[in-house]
């Protein structure tokens, strides 16, 4: 800080609380938040819903029978943390200072906010498999977003890697552009909800890999084919396909967080009040170590946090 910038506590740019991660949690505590009269900033590097505007529908949130798309849940809720007041900025976390009375965070373009408290609700990104051609081919027939990138592959023949919610619902939802999808798991039976598992089990399009590894993508320009290997077996064998998506499972986005107490996996350790082990500091959703990660409960830790930030504040 220049010398001449007035201290923390006086500054326009210090909020009641700042919110890093602009979704189902982040915003939910942003209307929590916006509704106690606290001056809220929420910073989110994507659009306002995070993962959830790329989700196709969320058929499991009560009180929406016939289901809702991603993108228009996202945008009720940024329109409704708006309507309550919130700040709703983009940018991507540079750096942050969590531990003294006064939080900031830094942008990497050099913008810095103030927050009495801070709420971190940054969810999770997508594991990677760590196998050759993954990173090169990332973006070139290997996406992690079927409802972003599934279109490109109509009439063609895609393979979804995982089994757990989101590679079933994502592979029922390619099942609308391609010819043919085909699930490689490394077990032989799926971890996702049965409703999903039958859906998918019945789907005429659908073939399943199971007991099967993913070795290698290949491809020059574009993914060409991908190696596998059946678990066990030393033999490897090629798969033919224009597109892979990965659904293996997410990591917390929490390295940028330091001095709060996380587990081995970098989830953050919470109280059920959804404090860290810092003062002030509240971590909501995916972000947390936890039992459910839905929508559903991601909104719920939201509104806990934003409650607690009040209380703190008070
Ligand atoms: P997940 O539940 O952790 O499933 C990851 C899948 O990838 C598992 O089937 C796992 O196999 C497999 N896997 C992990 N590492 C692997 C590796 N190195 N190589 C090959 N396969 C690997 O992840 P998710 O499906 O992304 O879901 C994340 C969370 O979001 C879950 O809590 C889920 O319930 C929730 N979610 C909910 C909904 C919904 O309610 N509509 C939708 C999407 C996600 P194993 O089964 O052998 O472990």
């Amino acid at each position: 800080m220049s010398g001449t910038s007035p201290p923390p506590q006086n500054r326009d740019d210090l909020y009641d609380i700042v919110i890093l991660g602009g979704g189902p949690a982040g915003l939910t505590a942003a209307i929590y938040g916006g509704r106690a009269n606290l001056s809220v900033l929420v910073l989110e590097h994507m659009l306002a819903g995070g993962e959830i505007s790329s989700t196709d529908r969320l058929d499991n949130y009560p009180g929406f029978a016939d289901g809702i798309t991603g993108i228009e849940f996202a945008e009720r809720l940024e329109k409704q943390a708006l309507h309550f007041g919130a700040s709703i900025v983009t940018g991507s976390i540079g750096s942050v200072d969590a531990a003294g009375s006064t939080k900031k965070v830094s942008t990497p373009d050099g913008r810095s906010y103030y927050g009495r408290t801070l709420i971190v609700a940054t969810g999770t990104n997508p594991r990677l498999l760590g196998v050759p051609g993954e990173e090169r081919l990332r973006g070139k027939g290997i996406s992690f977003c079927a409802t972003c990138d599934g279109f490109l592959f109509r009439n063609k023949k895609v393979a979804v890697i995982g089994g757990g919610d989101s590679a079933a619902e994502e592979a029922l939802y390619l099942t609308r552009f391609v010819d043919k999808v085909i699930l490689i798991h490394r077990r032989d039976r799926l971890r996702a909800v049965p409703y999903l598992q039958e859906k998918l089990m019945d789907h005429p399009r659908v073939e399943f890999l199971w007991n099967t590894v993913v070795k290698e993508f290949v491809g020059e320009q574009a993914l060409e084919k991908i190696i596998v290997q059946k678990v066990g077996d030393d033999f490897t064998s090629e798969i033919e396909g224009d597109g892979a998506f990965l659904y293996v499972g997410r990591v917390p986005n929490s390295a940028f967080l330091e001095g709060v107490e996380k587990d081995g996996q970098g989830y953050i350790i919470t109280s059920e009040e959804m404090e860290t082990t810092l003062p002030g500091v509240f971590a909501a959703g995916d972000i947390r170590r936890k039992f459910l990660r839905q929508v559903v409960t991601a909104a719920a830790d939201g509104a806990i946090a934003a409650m607690m930030a009040l209380r703190y504040l008070d």
